[in-house]
């Protein structure tokens, strides 16, 4: 069994943290923002993806990194390959290890799994509460998402629920309706909210919220829940913040436009990219 990887990110500065991206997902978001939504990148078996990434680290870092963060696209396609990259990086001694889902797969089986493999953080996202929203939006039902935000929660793992507030599809009353779905749960979920950016999304579907909207929903979701967060905007990132970034030959063009737009919004953004070919030749 292979998945597809089309990059991975590695911040230096000020944490050392990585981001195994892999590549396909099972929504098909108007908002999209991950490259690594679509079928692209270069397969790896988990053995030759956790060889890649040792060989990666140390080109970055020159020791290997204790927090990973396993993500996509979405990463819970294929529960096996997901578990056994889980397994094989605890093999490297990696102390924390992340999976940021969508939710759509997660079932009590795969809920269990995670528990018993200790995962540190599951970053689960409830785009909409409303189903036919959520249909509209992603070409799937909600249903089994909202069930697994109940189940990371009966099966005590660590989580947190991500809602990003788009004005005019996901407005204050959805956030309302998520937060009080998720108090009925437990009030102590923490629960993150992130603004649009229309910059990074594939289609432009609706503008950033102003902050007088990021607070409105912030005081609707705090109603409900005692762990509510709002994300800033991305062109507030603390510029000490320096990211490497191990990518696939094949999609240069497709960072150089990603780098630029992000360069224009984000004051000293700092990125290096490595090309996947320059990592696979040390192992020759
Ligand atoms: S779940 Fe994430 S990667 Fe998948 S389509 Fe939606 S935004 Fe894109």
């Amino acid at each position: 069994m292979q998945r597809k990887v089309p990059f991975i990110t590695f911040c230096v500065k000020p944490n050392k943290k990585a981001w195994i991206n892999l590549a396909g997902c099972n929504f098909d978001c108007k908002g999209c923002f991950a490259l690594a939504k679509d079928d692209v990148g270069k397969p790896f078996t988990v053995e030759a993806l956790l060889d890649f990434f040792t060989k990666s680290c140390m080109q970055v870092y020159g020791e290997m990194v204790y927090d990973v963060v396993i993500t996509g696209g979405e990463p819970t396609l294929n529960p096996a390959y997901l578990l056994d990259l889980i397994k094989g990086l605890r093999g490297l001694s990696i102390k924390n290890i992340a999976v940021s889902t969508n939710g759509y797969l997660l079932d009590e089986k795969l809920v269990k799994s995670l528990k018993t493999l200790q995962v540190s953080l599951v970053k689960l996202d409830i785009k909409m509460y409303d189903e036919k929203l959520h249909y509209w939006y992603t070409g799937k039902s909600n249903k089994s998402v909202l069930k697994a935000a109940k189940l990371l929660h009966d099966y005590d793992v660590n989580f947190y629920v991500r809602t990003i507030l788009m004005p005019g599809i996901v407005d204050v009353d959805e956030v309302d309706k998520i937060a009080r779905f998720l108090s009925s749960i437990s009030p102590e979920i923490p629960y993150r909210i992130y603004e649009f950016d229309p910059k990074h999304a594939r289609q432009p579907i609706t503008r950033k919220p102003s902050l007088k909207e990021m607070f409105e929903a912030f005081k609707a979701a705090k109603k409900y829940l005692k762990h509510v967060e709002s994300v800033p905007a991305a062109e507030t990132y603390d510029s000490s913040y320096e990211y490497v970034e191990v990518r696939d030959d094949a999609l240069q063009d497709q960072f150089n436009k990603i780098d630029e737009i992000s360069r224009l919004s984000i004051k000293d953004w700092k990125i290096r990219g490595i090309p996947f070919s320059k990592i696979l030749s040390l192992s020759k």
